[in-house]
């Protein structure tokens, strides 16, 4: 499923068109030339080391039982390393000292090509308004969950175990 049914630029309603070896939604208006791309959108992920744990955290409208990484959208002009930094502090509270860089992790379902990074955190938490509620779980209790942002959690405590 297409974000668009109309063009973004002239409103005419778009059609399927080959661009780049795929069908892609596009617009048929003469001189208009929009084409829907749909790439991939680039996500920051931390990994919070704490004190007390991992922080994993579970937003507003999730299920009781997920909980995930800290995730979010980079600002225009931000670098990755200042965004997952960011991220962490709007939803934790927390102004974490940025780690390693642990990997890039395509999931499709999503469109998005996440990038993970380790981040170190200490001091109270104070969830911000996305979230639900977080949960900090020992690194020896932490395991992978088997999508998305799992295989970031996996890699990482491989890397630590070996
Ligand atoms: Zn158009």
């Amino acid at each position: 499923m297409s974000a668009f049914t109309y063009c973004p630029r002239c409103a005419a309603p778009l059609t399927e068109q080959t661009h780049g070896d795929r069908p892609r939604p596009a617009c048929p208006a003469e001189g208009c030339g929009f084409v829907h791309w749909d790439n991939p959108v680039p996500v920051v992920a931390a990994i919070v080391e704490h004190p007390d744990g991992v922080l994993l955290v579970r937003n507003k409208g999730w299920p009781e039982k997920w909980f995930g990484l800290v995730t979010g959208f980079l600002e225009k002009g931000e670098a990755p390393e200042e965004g997952v930094l960011r991220e962490v502090e709007e939803e934790l509270g927390l102004r974490a000292e940025l780690g390693d860089f642990v990997g890039l992790y395509p999931f499709h379902q999503a469109n998005q090509l996440v990038m993970a990074w380790h981040v170190r955190a200490a001091g109270p938490v104070v969830i911000g308004d996305e979230l639900a509620a977080y949960k900090a779980i020992p690194v020896s209790k932490l395991r992978p969950w088997p999508f998305a942002t799992g295989d970031a959690v996996r890699d990482w405590l491989a890397r630590r175990a070996g």
